[in-house]
């Protein structure tokens, strides 16, 4: 069996050949099946990757701090009133229904988020690709 340099395995037979790549883990990229290449690329270019429960909610935020503004709410009463809002509005709909609770996560407390992005929306580690890079950890570096 040959191997070439991107570890595409080539198995040379009688009357096709069969290639497969070799799998993707101990690539930087690669978190739990899955690629985070573009976004160590371009760190939050891609708003799809997003946490779509987070997103929400940012964009919720959002649209508070311009009402709040518009009615004339005082800076110090700004964390108060967000946070009273912040609860009806998380007990009302999560709106995921993919969300798996992960009681020592960061919120929104899934499995599947990580650092503000969800793993189910990066694309899959097909094996290993062009882009793959050895994770060098602290104590080999
Ligand atoms: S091997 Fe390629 S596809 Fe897989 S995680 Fe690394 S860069 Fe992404
Ligand atoms: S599955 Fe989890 S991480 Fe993904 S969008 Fe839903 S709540 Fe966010």
């Amino acid at each position: 069996m040959l191997s070439n340099r991107e570890g595409v395995r080539v198995t040379p037979g009688r009357m096709m050949v069969e290639v497969t790549r070799l799998p993707g883990e101990g690539c930087r990229h690669h978190e739990n099946g899955r690629c985070l290449y573009e976004e160590h690329l371009n760190p939050g270019y891609a708003s799809g990757y997003r946490c779509a429960v987070l997103a929400r909610w940012e964009s919720a935020f959002d649209d508070f701090l311009v009402r709040a503004e518009l009615f004339g709410v005082e800076q110090k009463a700004v964390p108060d009133l967000w946070d009273r809002q912040f609860q009806r509005m998380a007990r009302k709909a999560f709106q995921c229904g993919e969300y798996e609770y992960n009681a020592d996560g960061d919120v929104p407390a899934c499995i599947h988020a990580s650092g503000g992005l969800c793993r189910l929306r990066l694309p899959r580690c097909e094996g290993r690709c062009r882009h793959y890079q050895i994770e060098i950890n602290e104590e080999q570096a």
